[in-house]
Order: C-alpha cells, then structure tokens, then sequence
C-alpha cells in the first residue's frame, strides 16, 4: 500500500505530492489525514508531512519509493486537517497546493490583533501592605497609587492604570520585576453579534421532522458518520431539524458548521439559531473586515463557538473537533467557486467531515440533480419533509401563455391574469410580489408567436446571438446564421429577449397608480444594509409591491403576500447551459414558495412562452420528483452531469493564434492518453470570447468516471508544465461547471 504526502507547508517546495510506502505495521492504520514523519530530500531528513490519498498502486518507480517513518506523535493538528483537505481540493479541482492552501487556511490578519491587559496582584493583603508601606517610606508615588489600587480590586484593566492612575509603563514593568504584580493578556475578539436575548422555547416536531431527527441520531449514536439529503418542501420546517440535529453533537462537545447562501444570511435567519444557541455562535459575510473574519475563525480555534454560520468560505473554519456540517439550499450555484481551486462546498463539505468523522446534511426543496441522483443511488441518505409546518396549504398556480396574450392584442409584459389580481389584492390590501427571471443570458433567440426557441442541434443547448447576425452553440461552437423570420412557424416576432426591473416598475406605476411600489436589484441594493431595508419596509407592510429579481426569493417570510408574479419564467429556461431547466425550476417553485406563508392562501401567476415545457409543468404543480425524472432522463440521454462527469479546460492568453494552437495541442494530447476517448467537445468560444484583449477558448471533457477526469487533468497539467509554449497562456480546470464560459 502508498501514501499520498503532502511534506509540512512551513518547509520544502509546497506543489507536490510525494508518494510513500506504507510500512506493514501501518496497514489498516494509516488513514487520510493523518501527520507522518517521512524521510525527505536527498539527506533524507526527518519531516512532518499529511497523508492526503492512499492507494494500491504507485505512480512512480517502485524501487525508488521511501517508506514512511512513523506516526507523529502528537494529536493531529486543525491545521493538519486542512492542510489535508487543501492537498483533497488540488488533487480534484486542478491548481496549485499553494492556491488550495490560501483557500482553507484562514488569513492572517494585516491589522495589530486587539489585545485587552489585565494587572493581577501577586500578593497577600497582608505582605502587599507591607509593600506598600516600603514604597510610602521611598516616596515611591506612583507606585503607592497602583499598589492601593490592587490592595482594592485584585485585577485591574492596565489601561485604567496607565490613563486614570497616571501610572506609567515603567512603574507597572517594576511591579511586575519584584514580583509584586503581573501583567496579563488576553485576545479580545470582536463579536459581531449584538442582540443578546435568548428565548428559545422547544418546539413539538411534526411526525415527519421527529423521524428525520431520530434516524439522524441513531446513525450519530452508533458511530456512523453519512451525508444526509434532508428534501423539504418549503415552510417545511428544515431549519429546526438542522438545529435539533446541531443541539446533539453539541452535547457531545462537538461543533458545527452551517452553510447557508449569502443572499440569504439574513437578521433573522441568523437570530434563529441565536436564540437557540446564544452567545456560542458566530457568523461570517462578505462586508465583514479580515480582522473581523479572523477574530471568527480564533474564536472557533480556541473553542469559544460552537456554530459558525456563513456562506461558502466557512466551511473551513477550524474547529478543533467538527461534528456536523450542514448545508441550506444546497442546490445554489454560490456553492461553487469561481476561484482557483473551483471547488464545490457540497462534495469539498463531504472530503472534510470524512477526514473529521463528522457528518454532513444538505438541505434543500429543490435538490440539486447530483445530490438527489446520489441520493436515489443510496450515497445519501434520504430524509423526506412532505408536508408544510403548521400545515399550510400550496399556493395555487395560474400559467399564463404569452403567445395566447399576443394573440389576444395584449402586447404588455403584464398578463390579463395577473392585472386582474394584483388589482384585486391592493383593494384587499395584500401584498404582491413581481419576480422577474433574469438569471442566464439574454442572449437567447426566442419566437414571441410560437415561442420556438433556437437550439444547437448536437448539444441541445440555446444558440447565443453574437455580434455579425452569427448564432454561436457554447458548448460546441457550431455556428449559423440568425434568422429572420421564426424556422418553426414564419413569424417575424422572433428576437431576443429582454426586461429589466426599472422598464417594469415604470409600467406597474403606470398601470396601478394607487400601489405603494418597492424595487429591489442590484441598482438598489449597492450600499450598506440596502437589501435588509428594503425588505424590512416590505416586511413592515409599508408597500404593497415588490419587484425583484432572484434576490427576493430568499431569506424572509412575508406573511401578508398571497400573489407572486413571475413575469418571465423562460429567461433563466433558455442560458445557453445544460442546467438550465433545473435552474428555471428551482427559482419558479421558490418564488412560488413566497405566496401564502400566512394565514390567507397563496396564488401565484407563472408567465411563459414555454408552457409546456417539462420545467414550467413540474414547477407549477410543485412536484419536484416529476421534474427531477423528465431531467435526469435528459442528462443520461445527452451525457452531463450527474450522469457523467464533465471537466472543463480553459485557455486564456493574448495571442489568439497561440490559443487555437495551444487548444488543438492539449486536444490531440488528452485523445492520445486515452486513446478509446468519445467524449471531447470543442474547442468553442465562450460567451466573451475576448475580454480586455484576451482571448479565450474552452474544450469539455465528458466521462461516466470523475477519475478519469482527475487523471486526465494530471496528466495535462504535466504536459503544460515541461512545455514551456504554454507559459504565456493561462490555462485553468473547472470540473462540473456552474456557468458555461
Ligand atoms: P424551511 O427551512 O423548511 O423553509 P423553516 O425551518 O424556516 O422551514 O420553518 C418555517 C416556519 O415554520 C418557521 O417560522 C418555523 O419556526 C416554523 N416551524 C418549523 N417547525 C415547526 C413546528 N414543528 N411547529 C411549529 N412551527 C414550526
Ligand atoms: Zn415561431
Ligand atoms: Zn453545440
């Protein structure tokens, strides 16, 4: 058996993996993410280094490899376990050990860590007096002034001392030197956290969260750590049953992490597990400094947490004995990376609690494809939510043919449907909430008579418009011309497509001139807070419209709305991507997730071009497992992801002609190493083909098995690396991409 090593950071050259034998009374024993001493360099010297990867086989000559020292002997270092998932990352999302290590080891911060002094009284009452006569004899005054103090109080802040006593550093050194008093230290960590009220009060689970929990802890009390995919539907109650499921290994001295998207990490959700957990949590977010986020990550280290709540980046806060990470929505795309290592939080979530013994709940009411095609494999395991909470029923759903409206002479992006009940609602004075669909691009070409859209016909994908009249396929880069009238049925109504918040919310304004009208994208939300007060004034019932895009479908309850308008439900359904019905599906049944959270029964209005496409059907019965068959099928038929695996190559550099060179080199060389190879696609352009005067091209890699990928990425990025006519190209992987380039 081998070792993957990855040799202590503080020593030698960091970019490798060095293979190592493994002795035979450490078979059995040595697992991932342990520290070994191992025999280094030429003189072969004692050094720490991290077992990342254990396998039969041996890449390198077998006669040449050194055999593993020994255990190291002290515990396992928090650092060790991330130095481990770092060596994890690199070994299966490309890039340097130097770019993994960046991404999981937490920054120091640039500022001078805050630190609060303390003087303590070394003495007796009885032999401090006898002191303090000595120094009134001397005339010693200041330090009569600081010994009376001490007499008095025992411990005093050194700063009280210095600035109110007038005692200066010298005297309190002094002090310090006889043995008098001592000078104390301790980190001050900013807690960003201020409310303190703590009123949590248990709650009765629904038979369906009580089986979740349950089965959750029997696992936990027998010793098995699983990932577990907790599918719920909206309003479902998910986030007691991960508190619940917190509450237990925190019992047992153990932390957890929670993951929840950005956009989502709101007052309230946040005040959620505050009253549950008090003072023992932390979170972290972007606007935060690097001196506050640091202070997070100490305060984790040094046991003063045990939740660390935050978006993607607090996966690898250092907990000393991590038992539980949990990750909300775990189908957002913000899950990936679009760094160097483009890592994804679910499956990097996963190395890390395997490396720990911890294990892992993803949470979502609208999985992803891999993470309920791994759980239908029984990789996961699943744990079903059916019903709403305290009952409530679905909203009811109205799908609107935009085609039919053209028909009918009704050129507005406001269906005859939906004006008549928002009409309805502002004399109720109820609230509604107008969703406009503008994730993907706008770059698709649609038909607004028939609702055609056109496709490439190898990859199923949207064509894009690019300047010149050219339709180009992302994927592949097959090209045609644009066309001036609709393929399907003739029609000269056939363009792109495009709305934007401000054209909508003029119109709503003229069309109701009565109804109090709040905005919300990224125009409004630029400063501080922004999006928190404009929900806020929606929450306060101080408007009776909300327009938005995808960023209001998350992170409030508004008990009040009970009519949600999605305007144009096909934008996000026609990105040029192979993800783009599940995408389009999860933001139609979460903004269909928002009407009706109150007392009063939700409507909500889903207008289309599309209105029998499996996507908009699924989402508008809200049956999630219907979409997810009509999906899959789709992705084993076209080979993507989860079905297949998928890796991307990205070529970057200023000379275009050394970018086609350079992409046909790197094609011949991956069909070469794997001579039987079927799937290559490209190389295409990317949306952007050239920015600032850099071109870029892309190649997709296709295989049932992810390691044929990490191998083929390996070997690539061994071939890049001696042939010096790849230097002046930046050349990156992406595995599963999020987006296409
Ligand atoms: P999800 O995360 O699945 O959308 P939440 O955990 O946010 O659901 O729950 C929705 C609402 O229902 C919250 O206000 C929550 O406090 C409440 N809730 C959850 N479980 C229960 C329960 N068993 N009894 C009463 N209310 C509950
Ligand atoms: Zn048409
Ligand atoms: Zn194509």
């Amino acid at each position: 058996m081998y070792a993957k090593v990855i040799v202590d950071i503080t020593h030698e050259k960091l970019d490798k993996v060095f293979e190592y034998r493994i002795p035979s009374e450490l078979e059995g024993v040595l697992q991932v993410g342990m520290e070994v001493i191992v025999p280094f360099g030429n003189g072969n010297r004692e050094t720490n280094g991290y077992v990342i990867g254990i396998s039969e086989t041996c890449e390198y000559d077998e006669g040449k490899v050194k055999e593993i020292l020994r255990l190291a002997e002290k515990r396992l270092a928090i650092e060790g376990k991330l130095v481990a998932l770092a060596g994890w990352m690199k070994e299966n999302y490309g890039g340097t050990m130097i770019q993994s290590l960046k991404t999981v080891l937490p920054i120091k911060r640039e500022e001078q860590q805050k630190i609060k002094r303390y003087v303590r009284l070394c003495l007796s009452q009885e032999e401090g007096r006898a002191k303090l006569e000595e120094y009134l004899k001397k005339n010693q005054r200041a330090r009569v002034r600081a010994l009376a103090a001490l007499l008095d109080n025992g411990v005093l802040e050194y700063e009280f001392l210095i600035k109110k006593l007038n005692v200066s550093r010298e005297v309190l050194r002094a002090l310090e030197d006889q043995g008098v008093a001592q000078i104390e230290s301790e980190h001050v960590f900013r807690n960003p956290i201020k409310d303190r009220k703590q009123d949590w009060k248990p709650v009765d689970y629904t038979e369906e969260q009580q089986n979740a929990i349950d089965r959750f802890r029997e696992d936990y009390l027998k010793g098995e750590q699983k990932t577990y995919l907790l599918y719920g539907v909206t309003g479902s109650g998910k986030t007691e049953v991960y508190m619940e499921m917190i509450a237990r290994v925190i019992r047992d001295g153990k932390q957890a992490i929670v993951l929840i998207p950005e956009i989502a990490l709101t007052y309230q959700t946040v005040m959620r597990f505050y009253k549950r957990f008090g003072n023992r949590i932390s979170i972290l977010n972007s606007r935060m400094s690097n001196g506050e986020r640091y202070d997070q990550m100490m305060r984790a280290k040094e046991s003063g947490i045990d939740v660390m709540i935050g978006p993607r980046s607090a996966l690898f806060t250092p907990f000393p004995n991590l038992g539980l990470i949990v990750i909300d929505e775990e189908h957002e795309p913000t899950y990936k990376s679009e760094q160097i290592p483009r890592y994804h939080a679910r499956e990097t979530a996963i190395a890390r609690a395997k490396l720990e013994g911890a294990s892992v709940v993803l949470g979502s009411a609208t999985p992803s494809l891999e993470a309920f095609y791994r759980a239908e494999q029984g990789e996961y395991e699943m744990l079903i939510l059916r019903e709403r909470s305290k009952k409530q029923a679905l909203p009811e759903v109205h799908t609107i043919d935009l085609r039919e409206e053209l028909k009918a002479g009704n050129r507005s992006i406001i269906s005859r449907k939906l004006h008549e009940l928002i009409e309805d609602r502002l004399e109720k004075r109820q609230q509604t909430i107008l969703f406009i669909n503008r994730r993907g691009y706008a770059g698709f070409i649609s038909c607004r008579s028939c609702g055609h859209v056109v496709k490439c016909p190898h990859c199923d994908v949207s064509m894009t418009s690019h300047k010149g009249g050219k339709l180009v396929c992302h994927y592949c880069g097959y090209e045609e011309q644009e066309h001036a009238v609709c393929p399907e049925c003739g029609s000269k109504h056939i363009g792109g497509f495009r709305a934007g918040t401000q054209q909508i919310e003029e119109l709503i304004k003229q069309e109701f001139p009565q109804a109090r009208v709040l905005r919300m994208d990224m125009d409004t939300t630029k400063e501080k807070d922004g999006h928190e007060k404009i929900l806020e004034t929606f929450a306060n019932e101080e408007a009776d419209i909300l327009i938005g895009t995808q960023m209001i479908v998350k992170g409030h309850d508004f008990p009040n709305v009970t009519l949600v308008g999605i305007l144009a439900a096909d934008l996000s359904l026609y990105a040029d991507d192979y993800r783009a019905g599940e995408r389009t599906f999860q933001l139609l049944t979460q903004a269909a997730g928002r009407a009706g959270r109150g007392r009063e029964k939700g409507e909500v209005v889903i207008q289309t071009y599309s209105p029998e496409h499996y996507a908009i059907q699924t989402a508008a019965a809200q049956t999630y497992e219907a979409f997810y068959e009509e999906e899959i099928a789709y992705r084993k038929l076209m080979g993507y992801p989860p079905a297949e695996q998928l890796l991307a190559l990205l070529v970057a550099g200023e000379d275009e002609k050394l970018v086609e060179t350079a992409c046909e080199y790197l094609k011949k060389y991956a069909e070469r190493v794997n001579s039987n190879w079927v799937g290559v696609i490209g190389p295409a352009s990317p949306y952007v083909g050239k920015v600032n005067d850099v071109y870029r091209k892309v190649i997709y890699f296709k295989h049932a098995r992810y390691e044929v990928l990490t191998d083929l990425k390996d070997k690539l990025e061994q071939y890049i690396e001696v042939n010096s006519g790849f230097t002046k190209l930046r050349i990156q992987f992406d595995f599963n991409p999020m987006n296409i380039f």
